[in-house]
């Protein structure tokens, strides 16, 4: 499995991380990101979409648990916040299942929400704060995600 780690000093370096992760993207990819409120996973998200040139505001689907994005490149992303997510019966009966499409990039915060539902990722990411910025680690998890990892360019100003 390969995994690729980096600290994130600023907020300015996770918009730059977002970027770079957004230039690896392919249909269907299943992000999983990690991390304590506050971590960084909706800024992760919001840099990734806007970098793929999404127009508009991105915030965390707290209460819809869901929210679609098409990108330029005809890309489709659906974010999932599963935090306040009662049960499993919750969110088969949102027909959120349906959304695992093998085409939708689903990017998911709170994954440990739906342990026994999702299907396995091709990305794990975890964000964790250190000092001022963040740890990153990000874990390929498939083929596919070996694949897309193998195409990250990120360096970091240190
Ligand atoms: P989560 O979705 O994990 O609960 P958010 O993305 O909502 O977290 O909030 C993350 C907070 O951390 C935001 O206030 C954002 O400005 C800040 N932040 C993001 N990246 C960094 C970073 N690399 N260093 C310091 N602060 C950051
Ligand atoms: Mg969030």
């Amino acid at each position: 499995m390969r995994t690729f780690t980096t600290y994130l000093p600023d907020e300015a370096a996770t918009i730059a991380f977002g970027s770079s992760l957004a230039r690896c993207l392919a249909p269907g990819l299943l992000v999983y990101l990690h991390g304590d409120l506050g971590a960084g996973k909706t800024a992760l998200t919001r840099a990734l979409l806007h970098a793929g040139g999404y127009v508009g505001s991105v915030k965390s689907p707290t209460y819809a648990l869901v929210e679609h994005y098409r990108l330029p490149s005809a890309l489709q992303v659906v974010h999932f916040d599963l935090y306040r997510m009662g049960s499993p019966e919750e969110f088969l009966d949102a027909g959120l299942a349906e959304e695992f499409n093998g085409e939708n990039i689903c990017i998911v915060e709170w994954p440990e929400q739906g342990a026994g539902i999702l299907p396995q990722p091709d990305w794990r990411i975890y964000l964790s704060v250190r000092d001022d910025g963040r740890e990153v680690e990000l874990q390929a998890c498939s083929t596919q995600g070996e694949l897309c990892l193998s195409r990250l360019h990120f360096a970091p100003n240190l």
